[in-house]
């Protein structure tokens, strides 16, 4: 990242444009091609918004970020509906069929790994569900917590639109997004009126065709990505779905050993089944807090999170992601154990 930045137009950057791409579809596991946006992950819920649902939104909520993608469409002046459930609970197919019986919804959105609250979504289901209670209804999925963390089959699941960030599972620096979109998805953003043009669709699917980016791209974290993604090429894409296994069970193994062994109320918040393999959100008993337990973990070198919103007390976040290993976790939970014990 510290090389001279090179032209955005030159052969090199579309050499490197090139050599990305495959590497991008195999990571998202789709023939389509792989938008790359200057932006966060953010900027591409905005764009499957408004380049897929003109009117009518059905959002599936429980968490922060999945409660982002409603506020998104409301924001974007769409008529948004909302599916909530607890926070710690997943979103269910079968919550689903009902309310789209009735039709009429351009798009349902869905984020994978809730990353506020742990909780892995049944993503392939709930994507067969709406294909057979409304054909027509596009699926938005937000995969940045389980991308290159977890299979996701964007093209056997029949993903509409499916995003990820450069910052989680990817294990890059915040700045980029990727995104991609079936060709129904694409087509229908073609006759989305008012869908802009830095996040339309038209403009990133034209980019990638001609190995380019529409705009001037954030060449120093393109140089990144390439490297990152012959990285994951190298691990494989299946050994870092079992790292990221491994490290969230391990997670969970500590938790219930704090339980049993050590007899501290601690609980992983989300159901066995429903678990992310890339955060893990543990529930604190009464007289512990996830903000002091975060603050005193920080003054010895380990960055973890409070919990989310209502949550931030009561709960603490381990991020095991991207391009840590078994090792570390192992010495954080070690400390962790260590700060939790020690205030007993
Ligand atoms: C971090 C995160 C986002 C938002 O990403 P930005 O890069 O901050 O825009 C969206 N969804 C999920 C699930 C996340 O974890």
């Amino acid at each position: 990242m510290v090389r001279p930045v090179i032209g955005h137009r030159g052969p090199a950057m579309e050499a490197l444009m090139e050599r990305v791409q495959p590497r991008l579809r195999q990571l998202f596991r789709t023939a389509r091609p792989v938008y790359v946006s200057t932006s966060s992950a953010t900027g591409l819920m905005e764009s499957a918004i408004r380049n897929c649902a003109p009117q009518r939104v059905l959002s599936l909520v429980c968490g922060a970020f999945s409660e982002r993608f409603y506020k998104i469409a409301v924001a974007c002046g769409r008529e948004a509906d909302r599916i909530d459930v607890d926070f710690g609970e997943s979103n269910e197919p079968g919550q689903l069929i009902d309310a789209l019986g009735g039709g009429g919804y351009d798009a349902v959105t869905v984020v994978h790994s809730e990353t506020s609250t742990g909780v892995l979504n049944p993503l392939g289901e709930i994507a067969a569900a709406v294909r057979e209670a409304s054909p027509g209804t596009l699926v938005l999925v937000d995969c940045v917590t389980s991308l290159a963390a977890t299979p996701v089959e964007v093209d056997d699941w029949g993903l509409d639109f499916a995003l990820t960030g450069s910052q989680k599972g990817m294990a890059l620096p915040p700045g980029l997004a990727f995104g991609v979109a079936s060709q129904r998805a694409y087509e229908r953003s073609l006759e989305t009126p008012g869908r802009g043009l830095y996040f339309s669709f038209e403009a990133f699917e034209g980019a990638v065709a001609r190995n380019q980016t529409a705009n001037t791209p954030a060449a120093s974290l393109l140089y990144a990505l390439d490297v990152q993604l012959e990285r994951i090429e190298a691990e494989g894409l299946e050994a870092r779905w079992a790292r990221h296994r491994a490290m969230a069970e391990r997670t969970w193994a500590w938790v219930d050993e704090m339980r049993e062994g050590r007899g501290l109320d601690l609980r992983v918040l989300a159901a066995e089944g429903r678990r992310s393999p890339s955060v893990t959100c543990v529930a604190v008993p009464e007289g512990l807090s996830g903000v002091e337990i975060t603050r005193r973990m920080a003054e010895r070198g380990y960055t973890i999170a409070s919990g989310y919103g209502k949550l931030k007390e009561s709960t603490f976040r381990i991020g095991h992601m991207g391009d840590h290993t078994i090792e570390e976790l192992d010495a954080l939970l070690e400390e962790l154990a260590s700060v939790i014990t020690g205030r007993g």
